[in-house]
């Protein structure tokens, strides 16, 4: 090989690998808002509300049961989709007004995200007009069910773009974020779930779900409200409170790149960028210690199955 050669093998090699390689996957940054309660008057009882999410499906009587006959308050963020399929449960929740709050979930339990991707396997609203649809679909359906429009929104997931959050915003729906992921999307055993609960402290927004009876998570949900009761937690609903938002997190989902431009010289095709897996989010937990929905709190226990992860998005 002479000199010559020598020098223009490595650039050769690199410039071939350069158009091989495919270069690092677009992070879109999603955004998991947090909420919190407003201290409350001193000298009062320390108080939680919790909120539950009843996303599709059915209803865990165990939970309604349970917040009935301890008279506990709780808010529903209900889909159009489950309040269609619960006929009843609504009625009963109806029924008791004092205890119950219902709020918007959306239309179709679609991420309430402006882009094209899959959020724990969720298709997303996908677009501007894809939000607006979720958020006003949930809202008519939750006022024709109640009577009263609602004034909370949580999208599926409960996560967001900064854009969605504006647009959200000016459809006049509050963004309800939370302080505890209690359930970790109801794939938490009944024990996880109580620990999380009891995690609890003075202004916490906890999150749990009403829509999987067939899930061991909503004994842990009964389990922990009757300990937080004994302890000496007043619930409150969300429009009985003041609440305080809180920055939300960061959450950042690898999206696919755009195709490479370069060309390969002997007519080699040029890859282009797979869907890529969820990146650590910037507080530096890995994507396997992120539950489904999310938790201010250090992860304790193994990640949640894998329906509940992030997911690849689509092909392009
Ligand atoms: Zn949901």
């Amino acid at each position: 090989m002479t000199m010559r050669r020598l020098f223009f093998f490595p650039a050769t090699v690199f410039l071939v690998l350069a158009a091989i390689v495919p270069p690092p996957a677009r992070a879109d940054i999603l955004l998991q808002p947090g909420l919190r309660l407003a201290p409350a008057e001193a000298g009062s009882a320390p108080q939680l509300a919790l909120t539950l999410d009843a996303c599709d499906g059915g209803t865990d009587q165990r939970i309604i049961d349970t917040l009935l006959a301890e008279n506990i308050p709780a808010t529903i963020f209900a889909t159009a989709r489950w309040l269609k399929r619960n006929p009843d449960t609504v009625k009963l929740l109806l029924a008791h007004g004092n205890l119950f709050e219902i709020e918007n979930h959306g239309a179709r339990h679609r991420p309430a995200v402006d882009r094209p991707i899959r959020i724990y396997g969720l298709k997303a609203a996908g677009s501007p007009e894809g939000v607006r649809a979720e958020v006003d679909g949930g809202e008519q359906a939750v006022a024709a069910a109640t009577g009263r429009p609602p004034r909370w929104f949580r999208g599926a997931a409960a996560l967001y773009t900064a854009e969605s959050l504006k647009q959200i915003a000016s459809l006049h729906q509050q963004v309800a974020g939370y302080s505890i992921a209690a359930d970790g999307g109801a794939s938490f055993s009944a024990a996880r779930t109580e620990r999380e609960m009891l995690t609890a402290r003075n202004g916490d927004v906890l999150l749990a779900h009403v829509n999987h009876p067939e899930k061991t998570a909503g004994a842990g949900v009964v389990k922990g409200l009757l300990a937080l009761k004994a302890r000496g937690y007043r619930f409150v609903r969300l429009d009985q409170v003041q609440t305080e938002e809180l920055p939300p997190k960061q959450r950042m989902l690898a999206a696919p790149a755009a195709p490479v431009a370069a060309k390969m010289p002997d007519s080699v095709t040029t890859p282009t960028t797979p869907a890529a897996a969820l990146t650590p989010e910037r507080t530096g937990k890995t994507p396997l210690e992120q539950s489904a929905e999310g938790t201010n709190r250090p992860p304790s226990a193994p990640p949640p199955p894998a329906h509940t992860r992030l997911r690849k998005p689509p092909a392009p």
